[in-house]
């Protein structure tokens, strides 16, 4: 059984980018939670990654790092194709799990990762972040209250330029899940969902290489959801463009929501609302760094005390929505988006 207690103490899986800009930062911001050691395939580099970092321990073996009882919660931040055996063993040694996205590269694998954790009574969080903004959770509460009425269309603009220093494996390796659209449009998927309550039924999409990927990996992808309640959301995910800003709309049959630079991972943007003909900003409560708000909710659900932020069954509907997502592109056909609940994935339907 998973041990219950004040001080969490984590181990990270990944000698990671993110984890360094993101993760390290936000866990050691909280209170009671500390980094107890990273985990690398590579054993000069965890000893490097872990000196660098002040992490006091550095493996290069999982079931080493598994077998270490301080450890209480792993955050997984490896290649995309890595992560559900490494999610799948760290719910067999009874380690609480925060995944970083796409969960896995096949539904099944995902799947399978929520449902050892929850046969185990460990929690299991998907690190997707943006679903933290305030300025997100703001909109999310503007559309349940009714403000713009019911919602008719939604448009996403997340193309970014892809920076250097990450144009590696999402660019040029197939088998680890690169691509844009497992990278970025999970993260539309996850933010649509929590924004309009509702799910995605078909997706129709068109991916493109525009000068970064190579194989048959896309570097954008424009394309359609469709949401059961009857929204139509348009969505363009790019590593290939410089020069604008991120946003998300929510059109409504009494009003817009019209959010700008918000698909980013740091706590800014701004929110307006458009109504009766008017335009005005909307007031958003004390921003938060996306991630510190990440790690303490999984801190509390650890504790006992609610839920991750996003669950791994939000995982695994995003992960539907992106490989619906690839499928579309790949086929030139509407693609409906299956995915299983958190009740029909532990009962193994
Ligand atoms: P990185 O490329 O930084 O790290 C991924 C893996 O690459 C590491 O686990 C590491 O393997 C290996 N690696 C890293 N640096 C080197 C190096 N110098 N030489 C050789 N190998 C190296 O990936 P990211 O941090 O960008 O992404 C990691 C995961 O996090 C992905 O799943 C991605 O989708 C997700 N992500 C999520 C974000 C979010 O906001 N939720 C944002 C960014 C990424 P090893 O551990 O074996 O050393």
């Amino acid at each position: 059984m998973p041990r219950t207690q004040t001080c969490l103490n984590w181990g990270l899986i990944g000698a990671s980018n993110i984890a360094k800009t993101r993760m390290i930062p936000a866990i050691r911001s909280l209170p009671d939670s500390t980094i107890t050691a990273v985990l690398s395939s590579n054993a000069e580099r965890a000893k490097s990654y872990a000196a660098e970092n002040s992490i006091p321990k550095a493996y290069h073996k999982l079931d080493d790092f598994l077998q270490d009882p301080e450890i209480d919660l792993v955050y997984i931040s490896t290649t995309n194709e890595l992560h559900a055996a490494q999610a799948i063993a760290a719910a067999r040694a009874g380690k609480h799990i925060l995944s970083d996205k796409p969960l896995a590269l096949t539904l099944a694998d995902a799947e399978a990762m929520v449902r050892t954790a929850k046969e185990k009574g460990l929690v299991f969080g998907t690190n997707h972040h943006l679903r933290n903004a305030v300025t997100h959770r703001t909109i999310r509460r503007l559309i349940k209250e009714g403000v713009i009425g019911k919602p008719l269309a939604a448009r996403v603009f997340h193309a970014v330029y892809l920076p250097p220093h990450l144009q590696g494996w999402r660019v040029n390796r197939p088998e680890a899940g690169g691509g844009v659209i497992l990278d970025i449009t999970v993260h539309d998927a996850d933010t649509l969902h929590f924004l309009l309550d509702d799910d995605v039924q078909d997706v129709v999409a068109r991916s493109a290489q525009q000068g970064l990927g190579q194989g048959d990996l896309a570097d954008a992808v424009m394309g359609v959801m469709y949401f059961r309640n009857g929204t139509l959301a348009m969505f363009h995910d790019a590593f290939t463009i410089k020069h604008t800003q991120t946003g998300v709309e929510v059109h409504g049959t009494e009003g817009s929501l019209i959010a700008k630079n918000v698909m980013t991972q740091d706590p800014v943007g701004e929110v307006f609302l458009s109504r009766d003909g008017a335009i005005s900003e909307v007031a958003l409560g004390e921003p938060e760094d996306l991630y510190v708000h990440i790690v303490r909710h999984f801190h509390e659900a650890v504790q006992g005390r609610g839920q991750p932020f996003a669950t791994g069954e939000d995982g695994v509907r995003s992960l539907a929505v992106g490989l619906a997502v690839q499928e579309s592109a790949k086929t030139g056909q509407r693609v409906p988006v299956r995915y299983q609940t958190e009740e029909q994935i532990a009962d193994g339907k």
